[in-house]
């Protein structure tokens, strides 16, 4: 709960009586440019209500800014970059053709094309040790990635965090 606190008197700056030093400045500059909210400035409810509308825009377009995959160079959504991390190349279980595996998703289908889950596994009523090798295989695969990946990635997004604020 963002905290709201008048004062009427005094040398501190305020803005409809409300007290501007406590508020972040992303607030401050809400009530700053909005003379429209002064007919609603004593409702506590309201004034909130107006910060969390601003905190939710920001994380939208937080999730929208522009990125750089630095796997493809590819530029994209910040979203939708960290949505494309969860997927990683990978081999069927059974014919061994390229498939994208997503890290979080242990069904038998995210381990197979869809040609050989058709012919293998649909109707099979219990998972091919194939399956659970490639399983087993594929979250090893992804520790080693991520142990070896993490902090260049880590240092990669900082340094494009640090360019997009500038912009
Ligand atoms: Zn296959």
């Amino acid at each position: 709960m963002i905290n709201i606190k008048r004062q009427n008197r005094g040398r501190a700056k305020t803005r409809f009586g409300i007290l501007l030093s406590g508020l972040a400045p992303r607030y401050q500059r809400i009530l700053l440019k909005n003379p429209i909210i002064q007919s609603n400035s004593t409702d506590d409810r309201f004034i909130q209500c107006l910060f969390k509308i601003e905190d939710m825009r920001i994380k939208v377009s937080h999730l929208q800014r522009p990125f750089i995959n630095p796997e493809t160079r590819e530029i994209s959504t910040y979203s939708h970059i960290k949505e494309s991390y969860k997927y990683l190349n990978w081999n069927c279980a059974y014919c061994k053709t390229d498939i994208k595996s997503k890290i979080d998703n242990f069904k038998v289908d995210n381990f197979s094309c869809k040609k050989c889950y058709n012919y293998y596994v649909k109707d099979a009523n219990k998972v091919d040790k194939s399956v659970m090798d490639s399983m087993i295989k594929f979250t090893e695969h992804y520790k080693n990635l991520i142990r070896e990946n993490q902090k260049t990635f880590i240092k990669y997004v900082q340094r494009n965090e640090k360019k997009n604020s500038i912009l």
